[in-house]
């Protein structure tokens, strides 16, 4: 079972001197190429969903895809969503599959980002998922994620970054020393003074967005500066685009997979260069055998209904509770199901998937279930059991 909690991954990398690679997921040529390259190089990843590209693609289309290619693969990993932009989206993303959330607060002030990435790490936490706040500000420059990041670079500050992890209590925390997202023009200077001072504040792994550009020795002194994630994306997205350009030029019948071929082997290259430089190399088995690894896990009940109450009743009692249940964080999808045996103990079942074991005691706890359970739910059936149940 590779999926494992993304904050085990990160401090893993913070402990040992590494950094461990969110690779920017835009389609399934990508997925590819960063599971291959992680494949090849035995080391974990981070498979990293940027909100922003969502506008190309149905993201909870996506999800599956790459739930899949993390349940397949044999290597470490786990399943971030980039600057999400609100309470909302990290939920989204939890639902969908996400086991890290980034809250993209940081263009606000300092109390109206930090009370934000609160919420989002009580909400998260709830559920077992990782949280990665911003602190200072990371702007675009160039390339496709650059107009997603406009404004000025404000750098993170020691001092506030002390007390905003404190009281956020986010697992991760992403600092602005000089890297910008997109492409940098020229080259980029980075405030490793800075950057030492903040590891020193806090006490969580630092990360760096906007790896595109730095050069093989800037990568070495911000991890040996406690950077234990890098995000990276626009490279790969380079890299797939001279491949396709390349492809148009020998292409003569436009057939549209050759178009796209060899793209998830560029990516693949990129990912295998970085895996390498950041350290990752042959560190998937200790990552495996120390951190702790995802489950998803279930609540099912089982019942009975009395014989006047009718099908059409029976299916307005599944309405209702799967749109009181859907609601509550955590939850991921809702399943209403008859037994086939006419004859069995029980006839009915309702089935709530759910992010994790800890999203399964939430659940339990939240007002919507009690509220659904003891108003629309107990009274109606005649008898019953329920499973709390973990994926093994
Ligand atoms: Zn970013």
């Amino acid at each position: 079972m590779p999926l494992v909690h993304l904050s085990d991954m990160i401090n893993h990398a913070s402990r040992h001197n590494y950094a461990v690679g969110a690779f920017g997921v835009n389609n399934l040529h990508f997925l590819e190429g960063i599971i291959q390259a992680a494949e090849k190089r035995r080391a974990p990843v981070v498979l990293n969903l940027i909100e922003s590209h969502f506008e190309n693609h149905d993201f909870e289309l996506l999800l599956p895809a790459v739930t899949a290619a993390a349940r397949r693969t044999d290597v470490p990993v786990a399943i971030n969503s980039d600057h999400g932009t609100s309470l909302a989206s990290a939920e989204r993303a939890i639902r969908a599959g996400c086991n890290g959330v980034m809250v993209d607060t940081s263009a606000l002030l300092f109390s109206d980002n930090l009370w934000q990435t609160r919420d989002v790490v009580a909400k998260a936490h709830a559920c077992g998922v990782t949280v990665e706040g911003e602190l200072g500000y990371v702007p675009g420059v160039e390339g496709e994620n650059a107009k997603h990041h406009p404004g000025e670079l404000s750098y993170t500050s020691a001092a506030e970054a002390a007390g905003f992890v404190e009281l956020t209590g986010v697992d991760c925390l992403a600092v602005s020393i000089g890297t910008v997202h997109g492409r940098m023009k020229g080259v980029p200077k980075l405030d490793y003074a800075r950057l030492a001072k903040i590891k020193e504040a806090v006490s969580v792994p630092l990360v760096i967005h906007g790896g595109t550009g730095l050069s093989d020795d800037q990568f070495r002194r911000l991890i040996a500066n406690g950077v234990a994630k890098i995000n990276y994306y626009t490279a790969l997205a380079e890299a797939a685009n001279r491949r396709i350009k390349d492809n148009v030029a020998a292409e003569r019948k436009g057939i549209h997979n050759a178009l796209l071929s060899g793209v998830s082997d560029v990516v693949r290259e990129e990912v295998e260069r970085c895996i390498h430089l950041w350290g990752c190399s042959g560190r998937a088995a200790e990552v495996l055998a120390q951190c702790r690894p995802w489950h998803d896990a279930e609540h099912v009940i089982f019942y009975n209904v009395p014989e006047t109450i009718s099908e059409s009743e029976i299916a307005t009692i599944h309405r209702e509770g799967k749109k009181a249940l859907e609601a509550i964080p955590g939850v991921r999808s809702i399943r209403t199901s008859r037994t086939i045996q006419l004859d069995g103990e029980y006839r009915c079942c309702l089935s709530v998937c759910l992010a994790s074991k800890t999203a399964v005691e939430a659940f339990l706890k939240h007002p919507a279930y009690h509220h659904f359970a003891n108003t629309n739910f107990w009274s109606l059936i005649t008898d019953h059991i329920t499973l709390d149940l973990e994926e093994s």
